[in-house]
């Protein structure tokens, strides 16, 4: 239906992609156990061999001594609480609240350890933390993107407080930078590098999240529509054959099938063969999609030259006029059929039926006698309407 793509929706699309996110936000508990999984055994190695390296290779400031032991102690116990808090999520399955607190948990410990390892070290061994932040922002890919959003923000601040208090003489002096560094440059290169890597890492986690979520609504409708005529398949009208019948039981409203049978249709693939025959089944499936026009009604392919054609809230009187409108606009559609013993043009036969649903009665039933019906329009000559009452007065039955 999107025929027109111009080279500016284009780009407003790949804006879109980069800047926005299409999900919605969601959290769902598998991804969020599955997250923790990667936490586990990715991150979480990660996080310890940098967390040494940092400890081991880079000046750290001149604190003094109980503060330095303080810090250190402050981080083993922040990354054991947060290994234990990544195990737990995993015999927490069923929980989902549960398991969505710990994941707002994991994700306040890991900003926990990026500060300290900040304060620790100073602005100038960024490029290591920020390899971590990268790491942090990326492996959220997949999960919801307002917690993403927040990990950045509160990372960047933090960031940028822990540089100002440094240049402003509030933290001890850094012994990199009270040597060879001009501080105020050092500090306004180190805060680019870091805005200008969340920043990156930020658009290319929203593009791939929201391509996820666009191949994932296209499977979605693909495995919901008919591919050869592109109206909604059977598997889609049992769907909501079973959701309709639910909702009419509850509100005690009529609900109508109308079963469609193209007429003679053997013997006009053997006249114009398949393709043919393919093409005219795509005609007659659109001009019946096109037919019904309240937006509860469903018209679906039911299987070879079959459809149905599903109508909530509509009484038996409403469907047969329908069924009969139905009728007509196909044999307007003028689709020469010269074996076909009615007017030479392709014609259908409808079978229709209705019921109030109510604990006694199943959908099949509603199917079994508009199938009923169908099968009385195709004895009495074909290109016509049958309506079922059966159902509707029980007691004639
Ligand atoms: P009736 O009026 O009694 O319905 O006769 P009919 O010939 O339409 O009924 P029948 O069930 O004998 O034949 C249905 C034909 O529909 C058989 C099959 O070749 C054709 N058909 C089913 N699915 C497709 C399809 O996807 N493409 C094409 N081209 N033909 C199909
Ligand atoms: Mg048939
Ligand atoms: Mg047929």
């Amino acid at each position: 239906m999107e025929m027109k793509s111009s080279g500016n929706n284009a780009i407003k699309e790949l804006f879109d992609d980069l800047f926005t996110s299409r999900d919605g936000g969601r959290l769902d508990t598998r991804q969020l156990i599955l997250a923790s999984r990667i936490r586990l055994v990715f991150v979480f190695p990660l996080m310890c061999v940098f967390i040494y390296t940092y400890l081991v290779y880079f000046p750290i400031r001149k604190w003094p001594v109980h503060i330095e032991s303080w810090l250190f102690n402050l981080i083993a116990i922040t990354i054991v609480a947060y290994l234990i808090a990544n195990c737990t999520v995993n015999y927490l399955t069923k929980w989902s609240r549960l398991v969505e607190r710990i994941n707002y948990l994991t994700l306040l410990l890991e900003l926990a350890i990026i500060q300290m390892l900040w304060l620790w070290g100073g602005f100038l061994a960024f490029p290591v933390v920020l390899l971590m932040i990268t790491v942090v922002i990326i492996y959220r890919i997949g999960m919801d993107y307002y917690t993403a959003l927040l990990t950045a923000v509160l990372g960047v601040i933090m960031y940028i407080v822990t540089v100002l208090m440094e240049v402003n003489g509030l933290l001890p002096q850094h012994p990199g930078i009270a040597g060879s560094y001009n501080k105020t440059e050092a500090a306004l290169i180190s805060i680019s590098v870091v805005l200008i890597s969340v920043f990156l890492a930020f658009i290319v986690t929203n593009l791939v999240m929201n391509q996820k979520f666009k191949l994932n609504r296209q499977l979605e409708e693909q495995s919901t529509r008919d591919g050869l005529t592109g109206i909604p398949n059977r598997r889609y009208f049992n769907e909501h054959l079973d959701i309709e019948w639910r909702r009419a039981m509850r509100s005690s409203k009529p609900l109508s099938l109308i079963m469609v049978d193209i007429d003679n249709f053997k013997a006009y693939n053997d006249t114009y063969g398949h393709l043919n025959g393919d093409e005219c089944l795509r005609k007659v499936a659109v001009c019946l999609h096109k037919g019904a026009r309240r937006p509860a009604d469903v018209v679906a392919r039911f299987g070879g030259e079959e459809f149905v054609v599903l109508l909530p809230e509509t009484t038996l009187d409403g469907a047969a006029s329908l069924a009969e409108n139905l009728r007509r606009r196909v044999e307007m559609l003028d689709i020469p059929h010269k074996q076909s013993s009615l007017h030479g043009k392709i014609t259908i036969s409808l079978g229709v039926a209705s019921l109030i649903p109510s604990p006694a009665l199943s959908p099949d039933d509603l199917l079994e006698h508009a199938d009923k019906a169908l099968y009385r329009a195709k004895h009495l000559g074909r290109n016509r309407v049958s309506v079922d009452f059966a159902l509707l007065y029980p007691q004639h039955n």
